[in-house]
């Protein structure tokens, strides 16, 4: 990984001595004279006093004393001292200052960033108080070493900005606009007024979003003629339009925690520190949160294996009722494996509220880094990322690059160095050590279903039709494993998934919480699987020409035969399942491999559904078996407030030939 310079602030607004060249010199920094880098190298002692813009006679001292340095250390020779000094390099500055006057770029997403984490640094590392380290940051002559890639940086800006990414273009917008009346009064309006006339005074049912900046604007017109009069003045407007759904995407290395590079937003960003959807914006991260607060911990901490199972079936919580996704019906007993590679909701939220329970569920997420959770989101919707604030893309994907390194975190990097003028290291991140905060075998177990679920396969089950979640981010040549997140009503899409090499989260969404596709209403703004296209474009461009070295397997791995209903040891009826041979090979830490024998088969292969799930509509209820007398005793008792609808459901008779079929069973 080749680090590359960034010199904070060389005056103008210039981060970085590439900008630096381009700002004073209009050069690239391979084109630049000794004469020039030096004006720029004088300026890094203190860029106020030493601007060559403002001050060129003080940075003229400064120069010549770098040029005198070189000379006596042998970097240059009398002749070409002479030369650079006698250069009127001052004045070609003013130059292209006036060229370029009014056109400096602002910051990028990633510097933004950059500078808010070495503010923080300064702060947490080094006890400065806030105004101090920023003042530090921009004129004390700091030189930053980032971490960014600029070629893998470039990949991340195309694909986000690439318009063949997405099939739809929309637009909100931010519009002011400041009247003063003839009486003297100022009234001033916003986008939301627009918005409010659209639908309370004109009925239309306007979600925020225009279809085409024309369309935009006739409705900003329309809404200027309703308030505005002859005799008002126009004190000011402005307007700014930003492309909908938006996207974001956070690539590091999970081995070192180096962030290669981060996009907070696709379009024209025009200023700094803008909305940084990447790093500063929370949204709900949906599935992604089965892994890190159920699936991660029950496995890690609470004695589960991946064949572990939980029953998946309509499941009423308080006045809770959780649904899955997928439509047609529950598959019954499904592993922690399957939870992962078909993101079953139920799994997840049996297996938080039944092996981890929601207060640990929280303690995990937050061991993974994860500080956006508030008390209230110890809840049974924490499984699923229902939370209250919600999390950011580089956040999460910090989160899950413990699991691509082998349960290690490493802290995400924005620098490895920040070094002051004197040549004195401040804080070097690259001694950092890394946090274990999940076993080495949990990571490979967890990766291991991840890698499935970005693989085409199909649940086992008689009638329900559910498949992998992740088959549409896949692309060849590459072991990869991720979890993808579509939040309900489809309002935020997430994956987060990663190689032996790089691990790369990408958001998309709505800036105002719009949904993303409604199959009720028909409402489409951009649909709910455009952001694994992007993930897997810029996946594909930065790992041509790896070779892929597999996901590194701990030696503590081991492979063992289970029934996948119970995932405990198979008995003889485990083969006989009529969905076919429930017995599977699974992966286990070494030590937890099951001891006991499968109890939901009978031996001729019927399923024995312990009698407190025995209600409930599932795939394994066609064979849910029936004692007769002892059942009918409790069924009884239990059922004295069911409808009689109900009392029919565990009235089937299992025959040796399979299953009757479900409805006619019920009716
Ligand atoms: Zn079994």
């Amino acid at each position: 990984m080749t680090e590359y310079l960034n010199t904070i602030n060389l005056g103008a607004n210039t981060l970085g001595v590439k900008v630096a060249a381009r700002r004073y010199f209009n050069k690239e920094v391979s084109e630049l004279s000794l004469s020039e880098s030096t004006v720029i190298a004088a300026i890094t002692k203190n860029p106020s006093k030493l601007n060559p813009i403002t001050h060129p006679e003080n940075n003229a001292v400064r120069r010549k004393q770098v040029l005198h340095n070189m000379l006596s250390q042998g970097y240059i020779d009398e002749s070409r001292y002479q030369e650079a000094l006698n250069d009127p390099v001052y004045e070609r500055i003013q130059n292209v200052n006036l060229v370029t006057q009014g056109e400096d770029k602002p910051y990028s997403y990633y510097t933004d960033e950059l500078t808010e984490q070495v503010v923080d640094a300064l702060m947490e590392r080094l006890d400065y108080k806030k105004e101090d380290a920023t003042k530090l940051l921009y004129s004390g002559g700091l030189t930053i070493y980032a971490n960014q890639d600029p070629d893998l940086q470039a990949i991340v800006d195309q694909e986000i900005n690439n318009p063949e990414n997405y099939d739809t273009a929309k637009y909100s917008i931010s519009w002011r606009y400041t009247l003063q009346h003839e009486d003297g009064t100022i009234v001033n309006f916003s986008e939301k007024d627009i918005e409010k006339y659209l639908k309370e005074g004109k009925g239309l049912s306007f979600n925020g979003l225009y279809t085409s900046k024309d369309q935009a604007n006739k409705r900003i017109e329309e809404f200027k003629e309703k308030v505005t009069v002859d005799s008002d003045r126009i004190l000011g407007e402005t307007v700014d339009y930003v492309l909908e759904p938006q996207a974001s995407f956070v690539l590091m290395d999970p081995h070192t925690g180096e962030v290669l590079a981060l996009t907070g937003g696709r379009g024209e960003k025009k200023q700094s520190k803008t909305l940084n959807r990447a790093s500063n914006v929370l949204r709900q991260p949906g599935s992604t949160f089965k892994i890190i607060t159920s699936f991660a911990p029950a496995i890690d901490l609470y004695g589960a294996t991946l064949a572990s199972t939980y029953y998946d079936s309509e499941y009423t919580l308080g006045n809770k009722t959780f649904k899955n996704w997928y439509s047609g019906g529950y598959l019954g007993f499904q592993s922690i494996r399957d939870g992962i590679v078909y993101s079953l909701n139920i799994v997840a939220v049996r297996c938080l509220m039944e092996t981890v329970k929601p207060e640990r569920g929280y303690q995990y997420a937050e061991s993974l880094g994860i500080t956006s959770l508030v008390k209230d989101d110890e809840n049974p919707a924490l499984a699923l990322g229902g939370l209250t604030r919600g999390v950011s893309n580089l956040e999460l994907t910090q989160a899950f690059s413990a699991i691509a390194n082998g349960g290690e975190l490493e802290k995400a990097k924005f620098f490895s160095k920040i070094v002051d003028q004197d040549g004195k290291v401040l804080i070097d991140t690259t001694e950092d050590k890394p946090t274990q905060v999940m076993k080495a075998t949990t990571a490979y177990l967890l990766t291991d279903a991840m890698k499935e679920s970005m693989e085409s396969n199909r649940a086992f089950a008689s009638d329900v039709r559910v498949s992998s979640t992740s088959t549409r981010a896949h692309f060849d040549g590459m072991s990869q494993a991720g979890k993808s997140g579509t939040t309900s009503n489809n309002r935020d899409i997430w994956f987060i998934g990663y190689t032996p090499y790089y691990i790369g989260g990408v958001w998309g969404g709505c800036d105002d919480n719009q949904v993303l596709k409604d199959a009720k209403t028909g409402e489409y703004n951009g649909g709910t699987g455009f952001h694994k296209d992007i993930w897997r474009k810029i996946m594909t461009k930065i790992h041509e020409g790896k070779t892929d070295p597999g996901f590194s397997k701990p030696e503590d791995i081991v492979e063992a035969q289970v029934c996948r209903k119970s995932g405990k040891l198979p008995t003889s009826g485990c083969y006989q399942d009529y969905r076919g041979s429930a017995v599977i090979t699974e992966l286990f830490a070494k030590g937890t491999v099951p001891t006991e024998k499968c109890t939901y088969h009978t031996s001729w292969g019927a399923m024995l559904v312990p009698e407190n799930l025995r209600d409930l509509d599932t795939d394994d209820h066609y064979y849910s078996y029936k004692e007769p007398e002892e059942e009918e005793e409790d069924e009884d008792s239990e059922r004295d407030s069911d409808s009689s609808e109900k009392n029919t459901k565990n009235k089937i008779t299992i025959s040796e030939q399979g299953p009757s079929k479900k409805k006619s069973a019920e009716d």
